[in-house]
């Protein structure tokens, strides 16, 4: 069975779209732990990260450095920080936090509150200095 985030990627379920290339897509967040949190998922599902292949692997890093750069271009953090966790769906994936002030708390279960319209304008401040 395809993992919620194939779903996302075919466009069967919605989500606040950043970019995506032949290989990757990237879109918010829909729990974020801050403003323009957003995820870098490879296409091909694979669950742990550390099994895609060296090659894989690098390829989600050069494009998660890409997204980065826009999240740090479009929303001017302190800088963005990276997780991986992997923990509640089985599809291996980069958190991308912007860190907007250094006591800012950056776990996975401190959730903030964005509305629909703030996340509309983040994905699309994000998506619109994307550099691929
Ligand atoms: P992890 O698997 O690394 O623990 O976290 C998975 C992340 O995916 C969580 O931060 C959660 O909010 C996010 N997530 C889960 N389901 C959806 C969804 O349907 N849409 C989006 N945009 N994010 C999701």
């Amino acid at each position: 069975m395809a993992t919620i985030f194939t779903k996302i990627i075919r466009g069967e379920i919605p989500c606040y779209k950043v970019a995506e290339n032949d290989t990757h897509f990237a879109f918010l967040d829909i729990n974020p732990i801050a403003e323009g949190h957003t995820l870098v998922v490879p296409k091909k599902e694979t669950d742990y990260i550390f099994d895609l292949s060296d090659e894989d692997l690098a390829q989600t890093v050069i494009f998660a450095k890409k997204i980065a750069f826009a999240i740090d271009r479009a929303l001017k953090p302190i800088r963005t920080g990276v997780i991986l966790e992997g923990l509640e769906v089985p599809h291996a994936h980069v958190h991308l936090v912007p860190i907007y002030e250094e006591s800012q708390n950056v776990s996975l279960r401190n959730k903030v509150e964005v509305s629909k319209e703030k996340m509309e304008v983040l994905a699309k401040s994000i998506a619109d200095e994307v550099r691929l």
